[in-house]
């Protein structure tokens, strides 16, 4: 069996060495912005599309030209790789589009965001150096071992720090499941998830690292649209509520690691609902998509699947059409349950949380599969 990992490191660059990842970044940005540029007009005047190898050859030809020979300077493939983003930035929008789901076109890609670039190859790791094509020995902290054959490398700035991340492919040999110990997990917003094992069911309270932030975060961005558009002061500002924003990002990002380890280490097999939390954030009102974007329930998901597969347990999907929440446990009943009923009551005399219910129903499905 093969699967990717991604291995993320903070670097440790020097100023020199700084000035040319913001180089490379601006680099990216800017092709990124002409292609897209480029595909808008090409729509509006002429009403067609072009493709990625066109944008690819018109790339060549803006490297020999005197205005933006500069571009010389940049990794030849790291600009692709732009081109490359682009490209399927478009391919998801037309797919969105085919679906009717909210489309989301290509934006551009302003000064203050997040930077980042990215090498198909080339890339050589050696103890706690990277080479990078065109920049050099970079060296960087490395805070555990990395496995596997590197697949791709992105470079990216997230808050003050630039960071590197190895997609590594991995082979393992398949490991036989057992299936003896089942659990049964239901994510919500009163508590971040309920877990449903053979004995008891237990109650994680969700993380409010988002909300506690969140008086800083707003006073940031305050500060942000005070300033001048495209002054200095405005990206300085922007700079400082990208740092806070990261911070946040991390110690969610921490504390889910640390959960969903624990339960794929402590457990056999463990059963979901979906992983398609997107819809739910869609459809719902606007200060419960920030409490469950908060709760990351999404990338809690995918950890557990991933970590699953990694050690050779059962991750399993009840699909988006089980009634987990609405179906009774006791007698299998289904009763329409709205979202602020919290308590589940069944004709049949079964009262229950709503969410033990529907982690016990997450449960079952396991053990019957
Ligand atoms: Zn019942």
């Amino acid at each position: 069996m093969i699967f990717t990992k991604t291995f993320k490191f903070r670097l440790r660059p020097n100023r020199k060495v700084k000035n040319l990842f913001a180089q490379f970044a601006g680099a990216c940005r800017w092709v990124y912005n002409m292609a897209l540029n480029q595909r808008n007009k090409l729509w509006e005047e002429e009403n067609r599309s072009t493709t990625l190898f066109d944008q690819n050859n018109q790339l060549v030809l803006l490297k020999n030209e005197e205005t933006t020979s500069w571009l010389k300077e940049i990794h030849s493939q790291v600009l692709q790789q732009a081109l490359d983003d682009l490209n399927k930035a478009f391919d998801h929008f037309f797919r969105r589009v085919k679906n009717k789901e909210i489309p989301g076109y290509p934006h551009f890609r302003c000064r203050g965001e997040h930077g980042s670039f990215r090498y198909p190859q080339g890339v050589k790791v050696r103890k706690d150096c990277v080479w990078l094509p065109k920049i050099g020995w970079v060296r960087f902290r490395k805070s555990r071992e990395m496995e596997g054959k590197i697949k791709q490398t992105i470079v990216i700035k997230e808050g003050k720090y630039w960071y590197v991340c190895f997609s590594c492919e991995i082979e393992k040999e398949g490991i036989e499941a057992k299936e003896e110990d089942v659990i049964g997990i239901d994510v919500g917003l009163e508590h971040f998830a309920t877990i449903a094992n053979d004995q008891e069911i237990e109650e994680v309270g969700s993380p409010c690292f988002f909300r506690g932030g969140l008086s800083k975060i707003r006073y940031l961005s305050r500060r942000v649209s005070k300033k001048q558009t495209r002054s200095r002061n405005r990206l300085k500002a922007k700079e400082k509520l990208n740092a806070e924003h990261a911070k946040i990002r991390n110690q969610r990002k921490d504390w889910l690691h640390k959960l969903s380890t624990h339960l794929v280490k402590s457990h056999d097999k463990i059963v979901v609902e979906s992983l398609k939390v997107k819809e739910l954030l869609e459809k719902a009102p606007k200060y419960l998509a920030r409490a469950i974007s908060d709760a990351g329930w999404r990338e809690f998901l995918l950890m557990l699947k991933y970590k699953c597969e990694e050690r050779g347990k059962k991750f399993l999907e009840a699909g988006d059409y089980f009634p987990s929440t609405k179906q009774c446990y006791k007698c299998k009943k289904i009763n329409e349950m709205p979202l602020h009923i919290r308590e589940y009551s069944c004709s049949c005399g079964y009262r229950i949380h709503r969410d033990h219910n529907a982690a016990l129903n997450l449960k079952a499905v396991g053990t019957t599969v």
